[in-house]
């Protein structure tokens, strides 16, 4: 094993990011660059070490996933339990069993695939629009469009995907993604998956109004304690937005940390508990490409 890519310091937290995972033999060796050399642990062990309670192990990791895909289910899961690691689940509460999936990102998706224009119109957050090119370039074409989106307010974002997609010319695109039901959820936190918070409605937290950065905190939690006797008091920023306001609203709300999308290892010592950083973990990303992101994330990590 290369040594320098082993962390050596105590009291770094990695965080893998898990949306989807593909295929088991894939999840499995992702697994395996993340855990070389470090000690899974809960959501709950990380909490109580944050609030000065036991300090978690060196080289801690935390396994997460956001938004509850069903691939989750059937590939990531299995794995899982059968190498008794710990994981948790975000969950944007209004998408529950939502199949397939309503989320607006995978609804653009499958209306940019399905597409027959060569290009469209895409109006540009800083003013002005953008000649995009469809045609041939579908998955790139989705992928800066949703960048671009996510920085407009978020009711005009909303506006902004359902007029791209009219000018995809695709009337009802059907996403290939599904959100697990309550029963599955309920029945895998029984299985000790832990869940945390990830709003209702997954609007961007930092283009709200400042009331409803509360409701969309607090309605999330709510439907969460409706299900499950313990939810872990962490929110996972939507889209990884989030700001000053965001951040009290959720201390406010008696939520424990909060963690955010941008790549980073955390050093326990100096870490603001509402702003911890991910390892992003893409569905097809081999062992080596985890291994660089961890490497990435360590330099990241020191700024
Ligand atoms: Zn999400």
């Amino acid at each position: 094993m290369d040594r320098s890519l082993v962390p050596r310091s105590e009291g770094t937290l990695t965080v893998g990011m898990f949306h989807h995972t593909a295929d088991t033999a894939l999840f499995e060796s992702q697994l395996e660059a993340l855990l070389a050399g470090r000690i899974a642990v809960s959501g709950m062990q990380v909490v109580t070490a944050l609030k000065g309670g036991e300090a978690l192990p060196a080289g801690a990791l935390w396994i997460t996933f956001d938004d509850a895909y069903g691939d989750f289910l059937e590939v990531a899961w299995p794995v899982l339990e059968r190498k008794g690691l710990p994981v948790t689940q975000f969950v944007a509460t209004d998408f529950v069993g939502s199949n397939p999936s309503m989320f607006w990102w995978d609804r653009l998706e499958s209306a940019f695939e399905g597409s027959t224009k060569s290009r469209i119109v895409l109006p540009l957050a800083g003013g002005g629009t953008q000649n995009l090119q469809v045609a041939g370039t579908a998955s790139q074409a989705h992928k800066s469009a949703r960048t671009e989106i996510k920085r407009f307010p978020h009711g005009e974002a909303m506006a902004i995907v359902e007029q791209v997609i009219e000018s995809l010319g695709v009337s009802n695109p059907i996403s290939k993604h599904r959100v697990l039901s309550w029963d599955e959820l309920e029945s895998l936190h029984g299985c000790g998956m832990e869940v945390g918070v990830h709003t209702r409605s997954h609007a961007m937290l930092d283009r709200i109004p400042a009331e409803r950065v509360e409701e969309e905190i607090a309605g999330g939690l709510e439907d969460l304690k409706a299900r499950f006797a313990d939810v872990l008091p962490v929110l996972a920023y939507p889209s990884g937005q989030f700001d000053l306001g965001v951040m009290r609203v959720a201390e406010h709300l008696g939520m424990e940390a909060a963690l955010t999308v941008d790549n980073g290892i955390n050093r326990m010592g100096s870490l603001n508990p509402f702003e911890i950083r991910r390892v992003p973990i893409g569905p097809f990303a081999d062992a080596s490409a985890v291994r660089l992101r961890m490497l990435l994330g360590r330099l990241l990590g020191k700024r």
